[in-house]
């Protein structure tokens, strides 16, 4: 059946949902707040390997990794590596355009969709009803569209990061660091090499983001010491998501994809895998369903997988937020870790896009814990 849809948001879910349902036939119009697309930007921009190979190709990297090394608070390291390179940055807002590129004559960019009525599928624009056959809302994590509606609890971090000039020393490119603080409890503070002396320099906290990264910049012992005299290119950020997933990601006839439906790496609070494979899984929906009341139950139950791997993840987080939840404690686990060969013998089984290879991995090699622990008491 063909439909007349809404699509709120023309973020890389957004744009890519409005592709694929104009190439089954249907008609489609994007609503953009903002007048430019991908800005303000938010994202760092990590991505697998096998992201960019299916999603964006090689038009839009900014630089590849073959390590992440992580440090703990009193700056232990453990480093997870590969051959080649696993996980590379990538440039958002071109990414974005090149989305709205391929479907710019559906798109009404600087217009704000104030409100939806979810039982009519209609919207209100510039104080103008229109009515539709589906809404689907990608408005990213601003939910305001799911605060009015469906108003879940939400676990999110505010997340700030700087592009800066600086001449790095002792920074391997090909390296992703890691650093776990007091500074930022329960989440991290990243550092990005982006080449031609740019470093990305991000963290996630919930207290004053924007003075604790200018505090991490003169003063963290191995940041400070990396960067030195910097000269910040520009400054972005927002909210960082960590969960709940939506497990019904609809209401009425309102359909909730991307940020909006907290479909997020909980670990990272990465979205754009998780948004896509949604983006597949909705498509799907369209393909098998003519009957406009079915498609959520339909696209709901095609995204079970992907909802329950997220809410395990979940799981995991909390778990290792319980088990290593002071800075001691961590000091600990690296210390265990980085005299064990374990890291080595999980860097060859690292799945970057699932983070649930992880713990997998380490029960597989609990023998290896277990002989570092008892190291670890003996020493
Ligand atoms: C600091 C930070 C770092 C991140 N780093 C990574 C990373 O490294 N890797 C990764 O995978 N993910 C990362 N993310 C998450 C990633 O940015 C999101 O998962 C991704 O952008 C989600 O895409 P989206 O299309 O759902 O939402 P968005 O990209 O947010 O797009 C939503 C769009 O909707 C528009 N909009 C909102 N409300 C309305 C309205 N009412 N009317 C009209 N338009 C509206 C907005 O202007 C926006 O353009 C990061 C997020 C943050 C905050």
């Amino acid at each position: 059946m063909w439909m007349k849809i809404a699509i709120i948001g023309a973020g890389p879910i957004g744009l890519s949902i409005a592709k694929k349902l104009s190439s089954l036939g249907h008609s489609v119009t994007v609503y953009e707040e903002h007048k430019s697309i991908g800005i303000p930007q938010h994202c760092a921009g990590v991505v697998s390997r096998s992201f960019i190979e299916r999603y964006v190709g090689s038009k839009h990297i900014l630089n590849r990794f073959n390590r992440i090394k992580l440090y703990s608070p009193s700056n232990i390291s453990v480093t997870l590596h590969d051959n080649s390179w696993f996980v590379g940055v990538i440039d958002r807002v071109g990414f974005d355009c090149e989305l709205y590129d391929r479907c710019y004559e559906y798109c009404c960019l600087g217009v704000r969709v104030n409100a939806v009525n979810y039982r009519k599928a209609s919207i209100e624009v510039n104080g103008i009803i229109k009515s539709y056959d589906l809404v689907i809302n990608a408005e990213g994590a601003s939910h305001r569209i799911l605060g009015k509606t469906l108003n879940p609890y939400v676990d999110r971090v505010p997340g700030i990061q700087m592009d800066l000039e600086c001449r790095l020393s002792n920074v391997d490119l090909d390296t992703i660091q890691v650093f776990f603080s007091k500074l930022t409890p329960k989440f991290f503070i990243w550092l990005l090499p982006l080449g031609d002396g740019i470093v990305r320099v991000g963290l996630g906290s919930s207290r004053k983001p924007y003075t604790r990264l200018i505090y991490v910049l003169s003063k963290h012992p191995i940041i400070s010491k990396q960067i030195g005299k910097y000269r910040v290119l520009r400054v972005f950020g927002g909210w960082i998501l960590r969960g709940p997933v939506l497990k019904t990601p609809y209401l009425g006839r309102l359909l909730y994809i991307g940020d909006s439906a907290i479909q997020v790496k909980p670990l990272t609070g990465g979205g754009l895998l998780t948004g896509l494979k949604s983006v597949d899984a909705l498509t799907k929906a369209f393909n098998e369903c003519s009957d406009v009341n079915n498609i959520g139950v339909r696209y709901a139950k095609l995204n079970l997988d992907l909802v329950m791997k997220l809410r395990r993840q979940r799981v995991l987080v909390k778990l290792l937020n319980l088990l290593v939840n002071t800075p001691k404690t961590m000091d600990k686990a690296f210390s265990i870790i980085s005299q064990s060969n374990l890291l080595e013998a999980i860097g060859r089984d690292l799945d970057f896009d699932n983070h649930e290879s992880i713990p997998r991995s380490i029960i597989l090699k609990i023998h290896l814990v277990i002989s570092s622990f008892i190291r670890a008491l003996i020493s």
